[in-house]
């Protein structure tokens, strides 16, 4: 690894061979991150749009390489689905964040990535299940983000585990939306309680009239269908007034709060009874 690229991290190597080393490196360290303590949860938190008040958490995986520093979850994430790494991590992570909301003062929601990898594999279920009784959580407080790639690859098992999940009282979000091949067909297949209309059409808002139009018809479909929707990425208050006006219902992005560790979020957390 040799030089920053765009989000201060790349891959760049002379040959495919060294490029080869490096990644298996990476991945290796990766196996035993977690054992060595340099994952870390990033909470960001998530805000009505009309009052501005905080109603829950994603979690956003952190990952400080002893001798790279930190390494970007679009980096690593890849590493780890492609060995398999992430389903260890994937329950990592949900026990994590279970445990530390189980202990906050109010019964905000928590947020939670689910790879497609782990959505594929068995033991999911049984996993989400395990995690809600060993901590306490109550399950409506926990939601699951799921991508449209794993449903548009496998979909009738992703619907049968997407089920199995629900039927624990676990909501599921649908991530990323409008940058897949078939949002719309997904939509109608799956049973998503939530829409996170993608940032790279919240950007535009506030410049542009068409983004403009296509949140308001995200939003739109979202009522027909009974998924509110939330905008990722809001970073200024040009963007949250266009998105108050089209009736968007929650948020989440730098203007509300960039992710960080719960310490950070005390006042809204406190009470914690430990992690
Ligand atoms: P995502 O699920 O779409 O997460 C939102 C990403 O947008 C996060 O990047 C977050 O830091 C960033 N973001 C939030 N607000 C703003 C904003 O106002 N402006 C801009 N420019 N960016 C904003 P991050 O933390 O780098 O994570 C990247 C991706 O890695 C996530 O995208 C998710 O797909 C994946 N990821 C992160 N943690 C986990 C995890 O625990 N499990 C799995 N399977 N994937 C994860
Ligand atoms: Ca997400
Ligand atoms: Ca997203
Ligand atoms: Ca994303």
């Amino acid at each position: 690894v040799k030089e920053r690229g765009r989000n201060g991290y790349a891959f760049y190597h002379d040959g495919m061979e060294a490029e080869t080393r490096s990644r298996r490196r990476l991945e290796q360290d990766l196996r035993h991150a977690e054992r060595h303590g340099q994952l870390e949860l990033a909470y960001q938190p998530q805000a009505e749009v009309a009052t501005g008040r905080v109603i829950g958490f994603e979690v956003l995986l952190r990952w400080h390489h002893p001798e790279h520093g930190p390494v970007p979850p679009d980096v690593f994430i890849p590493l780890a689905e492609a060995t398999g790494a992430i389903v260890p991590i994937g329950t990592w992570v949900l026990r994590r964040a279970c445990a530390e909301a189980a202990g906050w003062r109010e019964p905000l929601g928590i947020a939670v990535n689910v790879s497609p990898v782990q959505l594929q594999r068995p033991g999911l279920v049984e996993t989400v299940r395990a995690t809600l009784e060993a901590t306490g959580l109550d399950p409506s407080r926990l939601e699951l983000e799921v991508t449209e790639g794993v449903l548009v690859r496998d979909g009738e098992r992703a619907l049968v585990v997407l089920n199995e999940v629900k039927a624990l009282g676990v909501t599921v979000a649908m991530d990323d939306f409008g940058t897949g091949y078939s949002s719309l067909s997904t939509l109608r297949a799956f049973p998503f309680d939530r829409i996170k209309v993608d940032r790279s059409f919240v950007r535009d808002l506030g410049t542009s009239a068409e983004a403009a139009a296509i949140v308001r018809a995200v939003v739109g479909l979202g009522r027909g269908l009974g998924m509110p929707v939330i905008a990722e990425g809001v970073e200024t208050a040009a963007q949250r007034d266009v998105l108050a006006a089209n009736r968007c219902g929650v948020m989440q992005g730098y203007l509300v709060g960039q992710p960080g560790p719960i310490e950070s979020f005390e006042a809204l957390t406190s009470g914690s009874a430990g992690r």
